[in-house]
């Protein structure tokens, strides 16, 4: 009804109601891999329940149980991960105007860019297991196309963090770029390229020039392993034309970040020599930041305070999505062997932690768009009660 429209385009009324959990939290197990069935390395990980996980715990000699929004095993697909886990309804409120969040977290080899952007090496869009991000683009465009009052423009951008620098993954050049802040747009990489995409066609065609510019560098737990966080930012600017008035457009802007995490693990699993030990404590730095600003979210005593996002160019840039513009989902990705059963564990307590944020929701809009908004809202509610008077 109409009355629903104008509910989820409101601030502080509607969608953003306190019933609704702000961060969904999921865990993905990958399968053994050959190389590990091959040295008998065991499966360390059950499932007692739905949403439950379970770790054999060496070290404290003891198993714990961890709950989340869902567990998936390592049987489930990638269709699986998407239609379950909660992203549909993020690229919805996305299209809706709202800022969303995924963040894959996990130690290198876990699955984060395979859950994302499917296999390395072959293209992800051509390939038969597309990850989230390509299956989220399908949807996004599909949702387009059902809402047929509004005319959407789409921007991608893609950045890099690497040693707390930001390099642009679609214009490669070693210059880095500043994060910086305004009072309209909060953080942000200044000179950043934002490419428009007009169908699912340009969008994977960014992701796949991004990859191809992704700065990988050997690792000797994987190769192929990055020790950068990468963010892809979809930016969503919906024009709508005024029912009442056909003169009037009302835009407002919803955003997508998908974000492939640097691998959780210790430093001292790391090659630490030289160079390598600078980049493993910087991203040991943002991930701690970023899981200080997460229990400090959940905490309610601190929520209303200081959240530190200017520790890091990975919360300065997320800033906006955590802290209350929007809707976040943690995948968390572990490895299901014995071997990594102390990083699975690690990985699992950072996630527990998420588990308690709850933001509100709001929508983008500027200030002028929002007082005609809330004044057509006033008009329709008088309407609306002299109809039934
Ligand atoms: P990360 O990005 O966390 O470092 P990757 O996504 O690169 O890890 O995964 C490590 C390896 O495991 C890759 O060879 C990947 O193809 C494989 N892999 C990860 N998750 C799965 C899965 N769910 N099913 C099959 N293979 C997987
Ligand atoms: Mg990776």
């Amino acid at each position: 009804s109409s009355q629903e429209s104008l509910m989820s385009l409101s601030s502080d009324e509607g969608q953003g109601g306190s019933d609704l959990d702000n961060i969904n939290v999921v865990v993905r197990v990958r399968p053994l891999a050959s190389h590990e069935v091959g040295k008998k390395d065991i499966q360390a990980v059950q499932f007692p329940g739905e949403g439950q996980i379970m770790v054999d715990d060496q070290i404290n000699g003891h198993s714990r149980v961890y709950t989340f929004n869902v567990v998936f095993e390592p049987e489930a697909s990638q269709e699986d991960v998407f239609e379950f886990s909660g992203l549909k309804r993020l690229v919805d409120m996305a299209l809706d105007g709202f800022a969303c969040t995924v963040l894959a977290y996990g130690q290198t080899g876990a699955g984060k860019t395979y859950t994302l952007t499917g296999p390395q090496g072959e293209g992800a869009g051509i390939s038969h297991e597309p990850g989230v991000i390509n299956l989220a683009f399908s949807y996004l465009y599909e949702g387009i196309k059902q809402r047929k009052s509004e005319d959407f423009v789409i921007h991608a951008s893609y950045l890099e963090i690497y040693n707390e620098h930001v390099l642009d993954l679609l214009n490669p050049s070693p210059k880095h770029l500043p994060v910086r802040w305004s009072k309209d747009k909060g953080f942000y990489a200044e000179n950043l390229f934002a490419v428009e995409c007009e169908d699912e066609g340009d969008l994977q065609g960014v992701l796949e020039e991004g990859k191809k510019n992704r700065q990988v560098r050997s690792h000797n737990m994987n190769e192929h392993s990055s020790r950068s966080h990468t963010l892809l930012v979809l930016t969503l600017t919906a024009e709508t034309r005024d029912l009442d008035d056909p003169h009037t457009f009302i835009r407002r802007q919803g955003k997508l970040s998908l974000v492939d995490l640097a691998g959780s693990e210790k430093t001292k699993k790391t090659n630490s020599k030289g160079e390598t030990l600078v980049e493993a404590n910087n991203i040991n730095k943002s991930l701690l930041v970023l899981g200080n600003c997460i229990s400090a979210l959940a905490d309610p005593r601190k929520r209303s305070g200081h959240i530190p996002y200017r520790d890091s160019c990975l919360t300065k840039l997320l800033a906006e999505s955590l802290g209350g513009g929007g809707m976040a989902l943690m995948i968390a990705c572990v490895s299901p062997s014995r071997t990594n059963a102390p990083e699975t564990i690690s990985t699992l307590r950072y996630a527990s932690r998420a588990k308690r944020i709850k933001t509100k929701p709001i929508v983008r809009m500027d200030p002028r768009e929002q007082l005609i908004m809330s004044l057509k809202r006033e008009v329709k509610l008088l309407r609306m009660e002299n109809t039934y008077l």
